[in-house]
């Protein structure tokens, strides 16, 4: 068995490992794709002491100080369950595999992350990374000046809005239903921004454009007319899914499917922590995610060393 089993290898998953593995203990890492998120990232400008990165670059770096140190790195694998206090102590947590092999370990870090909602609308997919954007602290300074979109109402969509608007040109917030679902103190800030527009009861049908983006088109509900809306950049705000379903019945989940962690990254289950993504850390980027696997990890080896050992 494993002293430390990972599930998940973007940048939680792989700081996860790598502080595990410093402590001398069997370390495991299972991912279905190493790197993550990180792998469909064009630019990364908010990693500190790197200035600038491309994302595929930074998952090799990731993979490479993985694996120079003791660290079984199992690629390609879907974990689909989680089994706590088996073996003949109680002990062991297994990690059941889509391939059908199970992983058993003295303690577990889950970092599975998340993926954005997609619109599913023409144009979306095309302009990923042309103008099609899902994360305003990554991307916003990219659109400096210029204007965007933001569709969603929601929380996330109208704190986009807000920010966008001190660095963007002109912000349009598109939302399908007749009214915003965000917090009241939210839209009231929203509304007292001059340089933002906002259209209520609007159903995207199609994000428009060249080799770039440059309209969103919208059908307002309430009479079908469509609307042309030129601009530079649109920003999908329509929720973050955590990839945790595999844990529903298990680990204890926030209504929104993240898992919840206290401050050491300990889960409801005694010896299985989570980091990242998939959890309800606030405010989801690369140095959160990668700062919350090292806590993870050292919580797991703080728990083993204070585990009875057999
Ligand atoms: P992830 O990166 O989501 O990694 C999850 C890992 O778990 C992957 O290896 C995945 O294959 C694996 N996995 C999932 N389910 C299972 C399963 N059942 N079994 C086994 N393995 C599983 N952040 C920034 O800080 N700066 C940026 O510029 C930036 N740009 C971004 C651009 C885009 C297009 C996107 C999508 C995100 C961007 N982000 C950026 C956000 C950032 O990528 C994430 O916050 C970060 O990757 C989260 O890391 P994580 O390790 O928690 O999860």
């Amino acid at each position: 068995a494993f002293d430390v089993l990972i599930v998940g290898g973007g940048p939680a998953g792989a700081a996860a490992a790598v502080y595990a593995a410093r402590k001398g203990i069997r370390t495991g890492i299972a991912s279905e794709r190493f790197g993550g998120q990180v792998l469909d990232t064009l630019g990364i400008e908010n990693f500190i002491s790197i200035k600038e990165t491309e994302g595929p670059k930074f998952a090799i770096a990731l993979e490479e100080h993985v694996r120079s140190y003791d660290v079984d790195i199992m690629n390609l694998q879907r974990a689909k369950s989680l089994v706590a206090n088996s073996g003949p102590n109680n002990d062991l947590i297994e990690i059941h595999l889509e391939s059908g092999a199970t992983l058993k370990s003295r303690s577990v870090v889950i970092s599975t992350g998340a993926r954005w909602r997609n619109i599913n609308v023409p144009g979306e997919a095309e302009f990923k990374n042309k103008g099609v954007a899902y994360c305003p602290h990554c991307d916003g300074p990219l659109f400096k000046g210029k204007r965007v979109a933001v569709i969603g109402g929601g929380n996330s969509g109208v704190e986009a809005a807000i920010d966008l608007a001190g660095l963007v040109g002109h912000v349009h917030l598109v939302e399908f239903d007749t009214v915003l679902r965000a917090d009241e103190v939210l839209q009231r800030k929203l509304r007292s921004l001059k340089n933002v527009t906002i259209h209520t009861n609007a159903q995207t049908t199609e994000i428009a454009g060249d080799s770039k983006v440059n309209a969103l088109i919208y059908k307002n509900r309430a009479n079908d007319d469509i609307h042309t809306l030129e601009l530079e950049g649109v920003f999908i705000q329509i929720g973050l899914i955590p990839n945790t379903d595999w844990l529903k019945g298990t680990v204890e989940l926030s209504k929104h499917g993240e898992i919840i962690v206290d401050a050491k990254g300990q889960t409801s289950i005694p010896g299985v922590f989570a980091a990242g993504d998939a959890t309800t850390v606030p405010f989801k980027q690369i140095i959160i995610a990668a700062g919350d696997g090292a806590k993870a990890a050292l919580g797991a080896f703080d728990h083993l060393i204070r585990s009875a050992v057999p």
